[in-house]
């Protein structure tokens, strides 16, 4: 735990940097958190350190660095914003500002807090997404060091990380950092079963492993004659997700239809695609199992061809194929864009226009007053999954998986959402609450004397669209049912 350690790992990114602003945030953090241990007995700043290092993990830029060194100073050391800010200026004092707490006083209640704290802190994101990193880094240092607190305080971390902040990590794309927090949030939960099934893993990974290999050497041996170039990599396994499998599908480890994957990286879109023609060629897929998230990515960025073909020994196995690029994003989400701000390719031009679902969400949820209501829309849409919808025009929208035509309408603008009478779906009429499946195209009807009626809050599944009507009920005089 030494700066030249941090130094060292930052260097090795962005070869000649000047390093000055990270060696003062290191000795400014260790200094102001001098006084304080952790509940492990450790020195607090150990805690900052391990933050700042994670994130190095992530290959982030100075400022991040800097600011998760420096993430606990303001909330819990006698630091001043005004003094900060005069140390390390505008941009570092705001990423700190906004993984800070607000002072426990000022609440009533436990949900209050809790949501205002939220709220602040998505606020903070929506102007500057290298905050959420920061909190995400934060939490996962406090998830792997949990073991020192009583049980019950463990408890309602792994509670809150189960159902904010890993949901978060999935739909910022960050996929390892999102496993992770799963499996030390299960572990605290439930101690025993976590025990019981890492053990029935292991013992079955030997033969895991042998099928794995045996369609791997299968694969090479086609995939070499066509000469593009390729990788082939395994997937590893997230236990949580074992878990909740047998949880909803009420079976036991043995039954769970554990499947067996591998990804295939090569160069270029065009040759992804030369590649799953090839892998098709050779094995049978099985029907309705092909899917194209290159034509049609993921709101969180994710990009891959996914499939699932039989094997000659007869195993079933999912193939994922993508780019060096799409890899990158598909394990480090939104926090591989500040990457490219370091390299020499410069800015990737969309991020902006890839990352206004988020921002978007972000001014959706500020509607939500109530802080139950607040934290339950919160939890709610981000379990959600989401399907593709296109406009009579083509235009393709991603909503919440359960949304109906009445969402849809919601999710255009919400002008069309209050005017919105009909909908007709591939052509067809259907009611406001048909549910959309990917694929479909929908068309939303409107009239200008057509208003919200106190039943669509009932018909809508989306936090946002819930929360126009109830606003509109609210500002003329109506009653929900
Ligand atoms: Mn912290």
């Amino acid at each position: 735990m030494t700066y030249e350690a941090l130094a060292e790992k930052y260097l090795a990114y962005v070869p000649d940097a000047d390093m000055a602003l990270l060696e003062k945030a290191y000795k400014f953090s260790e200094n102001a958190h001098s006084a304080q241990t952790r509940a492990s007995g450790e020195k607090y700043f150990s805690h900052c350190y391990a933050v700042a290092d994670i994130l190095l993990d992530y290959k982030l830029d100075q400022p991040t660095v800097c600011a998760a060194l420096l993430h606990d100073v303001l909330e819990d050391t006698p630091v001043s914003t005004e003094q900060f800010n005069r140390e390390f200026g505008e941009e570092i004092t705001q990423l700190v500002l906004g993984v800070t707490k607000i002072e426990h006083f000022k609440f009533t209640s436990v949900d209050e807090e809790t949501a205002e704290n939220w709220r602040k802190m998505l606020l903070a994101t929506a102007a500057d997404v290298r905050v959420i990193l920061i909190k995400l880094a934060d939490r996962l240092h406090n998830m792997r060091t949990l073991q020192f607190l009583t049980r019950e305080r463990q408890q309602s971390i792994a509670e809150e990380t189960l159902t904010l902040y890993a949901p978060l990590a999935q739909r910022l794309g960050i996929f390892s950092l999102k496993a992770e927090l799963e499996d030390l949030s299960f572990k605290a939960q439930h101690p025993a079963e976590y025990a019981d099934l890492s053990a029935k893993l292991e013992a079955t990974s030997a033969k895991r492993r042998e099928v794995l290999e045996s369609f791997r050497a299968e694969l090479e041996s086609r995939l070499a004659q066509s000469g593009i170039p390729h990788r082939v990599l395994a997937r590893t396994k997230n236990l949580y997700s074992i878990y909740r499998k047998m949880q909803s599908q009420n079976r036991p480890f043995e039954e769970i239809q554990d499947s067996l994957g591998v990804r295939i990286i090569t160069d270029t879109v065009a040759n992804c695609y030369a590649l799953v023609g090839l892998v098709h060629s050779h094995f049978k897929p099985l029907a309705g199992s092909f899917t194209d998230y290159i034509a049609l990515p993921k709101m969180n960025l994710y990009q891959s061809l996914h499939t699932t073909v039989v094997s000659a020994a007869g195993d079933i196995v999912e193939v994922q194929l993508r780019t060096e690029e799409m890899h990158r994003t598909s394990e480090y989400g939104i926090a591989a864009h500040w990457r490219y701000k370091l390299g020499k390719a410069g800015k990737d031009a969309h991020f902006d226009e890839k990352i206004n679902w988020l921002r978007q969400w972000i001014e959706w949820l500020q509607d939500l007053t109530s802080p139950r209501e607040f934290l339950e829309t919160l939890r709610t849409d981000m379990e959600l999954q989401q399907v593709f919808v296109f406009t009579p025009k083509g235009e393709v929208k991603a909503i919440p998986k359960g949304s109906t035509t009445l969402d849809f309408a919601f999710a255009i603008h919400s002008e069309i959402g209050e005017h919105c009478f009909g909908a007709r779906v591939n052509n067809k009429m259907v009611s406001l609450d048909y549910e959309l499946k990917s694929g479909d195209i929908c068309e939303i009807l409107t009239r200008k004397n057509s208003s919200p009626r106190p039943d669509w809050v009932k018909i809508v599944r989306t936090g946002r669209s819930r929360s126009r009507i109830r606003r509109y009920l609210r500002e003329h005089g109506l009653s929900e049912d």
